[in-house]
């Protein structure tokens, strides 16, 4: 698929976790700071990427993408602290690998933990926890940054303010991350206490999640194919980090070992089609049946609790050649219940049924750019089709007549001016970038797209 361009350049076919847009890029993949800066002398814009866990196209530049992988070591760690310090293109699963056996786990995770840190970072994730604990910056003590001049900056609440609230969040549109500190929290334990309800209907699950304001980590699985008075049907599943003395006496010896489980693969793509509202009506009725036959409490290893999608490598390609695309959007306090009931009507009015529907309460945010507001954020997956554009078309109007925002580490489907009307910091973002210069050095085919 590649063929050589520069001497460590090459041409590759690339896409998100959605494969969709496909896009044929320059892909460099430095080594070292120094291979970095020739690049950025070129003055042609590139875009860093982690490890292509972002949905549609912000981390594809056709010009030039930057394969952030071989900047891969932990620098260090302060035991008293919880502090890492790591290298940008780590993986979130290699540093679970490590530090899990010896008692810590991230602060902040995102539903994946095949992502890097610089990944984290530029979209500022957020995990079932936003409610309580926030997004990744919350954990983040610094950053360094190598920007449009050349230089590397150390960027923290306290150093380069600006710098750093717009970089988390920022997409990777003010520099490329190379490395970055952030904090671990201590566990006593592997295991995670999990208790699960079912909600009959919408506001029943929001009663549910307002009720639960408490619990560490709260998420919902929503059946969008169910309609009427039942419209919202969802499971909760709610989790706390268990002690050592909660556990039960089989897992108390080795508390912080977890069984191994074998991980399955997809190998082939699905014929296109092969989700359609029958497949996923008869996955939905399995997913709730099988719920509520499972006790309401029990003890589910981190692995399970956090990542259930990682245990199926590759199941993206589950939606065929043509990929998927998510809508992931958050609506204030204020308008949610109304606003989500109308995503899920248009949702299943289009016969358009998502195998995946995700909703959780969000908290205030930090970052100058990043997604979270104090709401729910509902995210649901569509098998790419002229229809899905459609029904793309008419989520994103709803999402706007009730003040929600979208997410662009999901986004595909955009464009300039909705993202402009859902979001009145967009105006004062491009008019940094363009002043600092980082129009001239950092796009991807997001950005262009949205007029970033
Ligand atoms: C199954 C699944 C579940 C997910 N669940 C969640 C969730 O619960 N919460 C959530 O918030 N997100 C979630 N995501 C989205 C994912 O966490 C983000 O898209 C994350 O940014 C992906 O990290 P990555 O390393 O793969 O980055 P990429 O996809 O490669 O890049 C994402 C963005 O980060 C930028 N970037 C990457 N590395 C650098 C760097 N070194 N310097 C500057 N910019 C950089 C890229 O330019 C791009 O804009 C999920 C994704 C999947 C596939």
């Amino acid at each position: 698929m590649s063929s050589p361009m520069t001497p460590r350049g090459s041409l590759k076919t690339l896409c998100g976790w959605g494969r969709y847009p496909v896009q044929t890029c320059h892909v460099y993949c430095p080594r070292s700071e120094s291979e970095i800066l020739q690049l950025l002398k070129r003055d042609l814009p590139l875009i860093a990427r982690g490890n292509g866990r972002a949905y549609g196209d912000s981390a594809l530049n056709g010009e030039a993408t930057l394969q952030m992988r071989h900047f891969n070591r932990l620098l260090g760690f302060n035991p008293h602290t919880g502090q890492l310090i790591a290298e940008a293109g780590v993986l979130l699963a290699e540093i679970l690998e490590i530090f899990v056996p010896r008692g810590w786990f991230p602060l902040i995770t995102p539903g994946t933990k095949f992502v890097t840190v610089g990944g984290m970072i530029a979209a500022d994730v957020h995990g079932k926890n936003h409610h309580k604990e926030g997004s990744f910056v919350q954990s983040l003590d610094w950053l360094d940054l190598l920007t449009s001049e050349g230089q590397i900056y150390r960027c923290s609440p306290s150093e380069n303010q600006d710098l750093f609230y717009w970089t988390v969040g920022g997409m990777g549109l003010t520099g490329v991350i190379l490395r970055a500190a952030f904090r671990l929290r201590p566990i006593e334990t592997a295991w995670i206490r999990q208790t699960t309800r079912i909600a009959k209907h919408l506001d029943e699950v929001i009663d549910l999640f307002e009720a639960a304001q408490d619990v560490t980590y709260s998420v919902a699985w929503i059946d969008c194919l169910a309609t009427g008075s039942q419209l919202g049907r969802s499971v909760l599943i709610l989790g706390e980090h268990a002690t050592r003395e909660e556990l039960p006496a089989k897992y108390r010896q080795r508390p912080l070992r977890t069984p191994q489980r074998r991980k399955l693969s997809i190998p082939v793509d699905f014929p296109n089609g092969a989700l359609n509202p029958l497949t996923v009506r008869a996955f939905n009725q399995l997913y709730f049946l099988n719920q509520q036959r499972q006790a309401s409490q029990s003890f589910v290893d981190w692995d399970r609790f956090f990542y259930p999608l990682d245990s199926l490598l590759g199941w993206n390609r589950i939606y065929g050649r043509r990929g998927f695309v998510q809508f992931q959007c958050v609506l204030p306090l204020s308008t949610a219940r109304e606003g989500l009931s109308a995503l899920l009507h248009c949702t299943s009015a289009a016969g358009a049924g998502s195998f995946l529907a995700v909703l959780k309460k969000l908290g205030d945010q930090q970052g100058y750019f990043s997604f979270p507001m104090a709401g729910y954020t509902l995210a649901l997956d569509f098998p790419m089709s002229q229809r899905t554009l459609k029904v793309l078309d008419q989520l994103e109007e709803i999402t706007l007549h009730y003040g929600g925002r979208f997410y662009l580490a999901k986004d595909s489907h955009l464009t300039p001016m909705r993202l402009r009307q859902s979001d009145a910091r967009v105006e004062t973002f491009v008019k940094v970038r363009d002043a600092q210069q980082w129009t001239v050095n950092f796009a991807s085919e997001q950005s262009k797209r949205l007029h970033l």
